[in-house]
């Protein structure tokens, strides 16, 4: 449950999960979102600041415990779960301007059918 003063929770950042409401600043891309904190982090470990991608926070699976990777699942999940409503909002967009069911479907490698039955909200 939110509290009924808090913000209301718009997105989260798609790499550490944490939601705009928790963090400085959030940047939208095509599905995914960033935040302030990971992108310091990201510069540091291209910067080399941080030494070798090994010894930088960014989790690989060899170091994980069972119980680590299952926390972290549900992250991945959240993750497609916005990235499937970001596509929708654009082909919302797409269809308030008129583009076809046929272009659409172009767009993204499937047939117009495809794109009506996963975008249309209809059966
Ligand atoms: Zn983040």
């Amino acid at each position: 449950m939110t509290q009924p003063d808090a913000p209301a929770e718009l997105a989260r950042c798609s790499f550490c999960g944490k939601p705009d409401t928790k963090v400085d600043k959030l940047v939208a891309g095509p599905g995914a979102y960033i935040c302030n904190e990971c992108v310091a982090l990201a510069a540091s470990i291209i910067d080399g600041s941080l030494g070798s991608p090994a010894k930088s926070r960014v989790p690989v699976w060899e170091s994980l415990t069972d119980g680590e990777m299952l926390s972290h699942i549900p992250r991945v999940a959240a993750h497609i779960d916005q990235a499937e409503a970001d596509l929708r909002s654009w082909v919302q967009e797409l269809r308030r301007r008129g583009v076809t069911w046929i272009k659409i479907g172009e767009a993204l490698g499937i047939t117009r059918q495809s794109a009506w039955e996963r975008f249309s909200g209809k059966e």
